[in-house]
């Protein structure tokens, strides 16, 4: 039998579902798990009958590949890749590629491409997104790594990708770790919207009092707008009007209130940490799944720390979309985008990883967790001035958020009036409301530091370095 394309290493939702991906546009594959039954169980199910053949070790599992081979790795992200490096390297030659499809840090990719690349093997750490449908259809890829490594994989990712008016959802991203930190970055924005769309269905439920049927309608108009048509509104829509099997009620409202939160969004923090990038939204979702998992203490302190009992507030008619609570969501999703288009931006001077960030938009207008009709006009942002310093400074988004606003601090105070945690829609009102200060209090923090560390301040009025003996 001739040798396959492509070789597949770790079939669980998202290796299965790739595979089969590749096999439909035209590329033989041979699958290799660390657990041979499933290699079996997938050849015997959803795999039979097509150009896939498996391996039961990693010696025959690279013997039955093409030359130069192409190996995608799909497994758990962490010491699992750099086990896998060290079994098969002994069977490849110089020449052949690996590439990492899993939720890498960037950092580690960043090591893994130099240590190989100096081996003369490829490697690339490629984020992939879209979840198990999205693996199957047609994800949003973020290849980084060598451009040659690239373009020995281009033709096969290129035909897997969803495809959008202007492309395939793929393209090269950088050198090194790019393609990893981009992936991290998304997952970032991704976190940001989900909490955001869950503030606002507390809000409905708790304060205007409609149910899940009612927010799901909601959900539809938004939907149905330029600024929120996305797949994260869609899918919100189908969780809030699946009902439970065993009672018909609303299932949503029988699930644990508890959210876990993996590496990618915690790393996209402490990178913009680091780089010092502010992406306040995106925190606060951190921190709410964060506050989430602290169950038992939050029973306890309910009964504990008192606020203000809830009162029916208005956020507009639900018919139209509660226009208020509307222009909340809106606003806090530009910024989830803002603040991490921002810490790309950033992130790509400080790595040299020179991003085209009118490209990224576009990779993640399909395919994607995070696509959205929104990102057309990211895209033209960027397209139309690529130093530009925020997403909201643009035209059509600052004219967006001067209209919006009012609506976003309306939204903030009625939650704090009644005593309703919107951590995402508060940061962001913070945030905007930062950001067009040109004068922020900071003169005082500086002051202070002068006081009782001599650390010196700048004057607005003089150049150089200033010490008072303040007391
Ligand atoms: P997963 O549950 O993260 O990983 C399962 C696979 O990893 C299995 O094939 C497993 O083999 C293999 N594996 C684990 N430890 C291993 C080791 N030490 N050596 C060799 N193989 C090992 O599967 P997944 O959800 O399909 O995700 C794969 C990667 O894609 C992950 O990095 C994940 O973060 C990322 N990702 C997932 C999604 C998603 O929606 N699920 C979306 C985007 C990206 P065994 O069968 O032998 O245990």
């Amino acid at each position: 039998m001739s040798k396959a394309h492509l070789g597949l290493i770790g079939l669980g939702v998202m290796g299965e579902n790739l595979v089969l991906n590749a096999e439909r546009n035209g590329f033989s594959i041979v699958v290799y798990n660390r657990t041979y039954s499933k290699t079996e169980d997938f050849l015997n199910g959803r795999g039979a009958g097509k150009k896939i053949e498996g391996a039961k070790t990693l010696g025959e599992f690279v013997d039955k590949l093409e030359k130069p081979r192409r190996i995608l790795m799909m497994i758990k992200a962490g010491t699992a890749i750099d086990k896998v490096i060290e079994q098969i390297s002994s069977f490849l030659e110089e020449g052949d590629l690996l590439i990492d499809g899993g939720n890498s840090e960037f950092r580690d990719t960043e090591r893994r491409v130099s240590e190989l690349e100096s081996k003369n093997f490829g490697y690339l750490g490629m984020g992939v997104s879209g979840g198990s449908k999205g693996a199957l259809e047609g994800p949003s890829m973020m290849p980084g790594g060598t451009r040659d490594s690239y373009k020995a994989i281009e033709n096969i990712v290129t035909k897997m990708a969803a495809q959008v008016e202007d492309g395939p959802c793929v393209k090269y991203i950088g050198p090194g770790g790019s393609g990893h930190f981009v992936k991290t970055v998304h997952n970032g924005i991704e976190y940001g919207i989900e909490q955001i769309l869950a503030e606002a269905y507390d809000l409905m439920k708790r304060v205007a009092g409609i149910n899940c049927e009612e927010i799901a309608d909601v959900m539809r108009i938004w939907n149905n707008t330029e600024e929120l048509s996305s797949y994260l509104v869609e899918i919100t829509e189908v969780c809030l009007r699946t009902k439970d099997t065993y009672d018909k009620s609303d299932l949503v409202e029988k699930i644990v209130d508890k959210a876990g939160q993996k590496g990618t969004g915690l790393w996209t923090v402490v990178s913009a940490l680091e780089l010092g990038a502010s992406v306040p939204t995106i925190y606060a979702s951190l921190n709410g799944r964060v506050m989430s998992s602290m169950k038992d203490q939050r029973i306890l302190a309910e009964s504990i720390l008192q606020g203000p009992s809830i009162t029916y507030s208005d956020m507009g008619s639900k018919d139209k979309g509660m226009p208020l609570l509307k222009d909340a969501v809106i606003l806090a999703c530009f910024a989830s985008y803002a603040q991490g288009m921002d810490l790309l931006s950033i992130a790509s001077k400080e790595y040299n990883y020179q991003l085209d960030l009118p490209s990224i938009a576009q990779i993640w207008k399909g395919g994607c967790i995070i696509r959205a009709k929104l990102l057309k006009r990211i895209q033209n942002a960027y397209e139309n001035n690529s130093n530009i310093s925020n997403l909201l400074t643009d035209p059509w988004f600052a004219e967006q958020v001067n209209a919006r606003l009012p609506g976003l601090a309306r939204i903030v105070s009625l939650a704090a009036a009644n005593g309703v945690p919107v951590p995402c829609l508060s940061s962001t009102l913070d945030y905007i409301n930062s950001y067009r200060t040109s004068r922020l209090p900071q003169n005082l923090v500086q002051a202070m530091r002068d006081c009782f560390g001599s650390h010196t301040y700048q004057r607005v009025d003089m150049d150089g370095s200033f010490h008072t003996d303040w007391l």
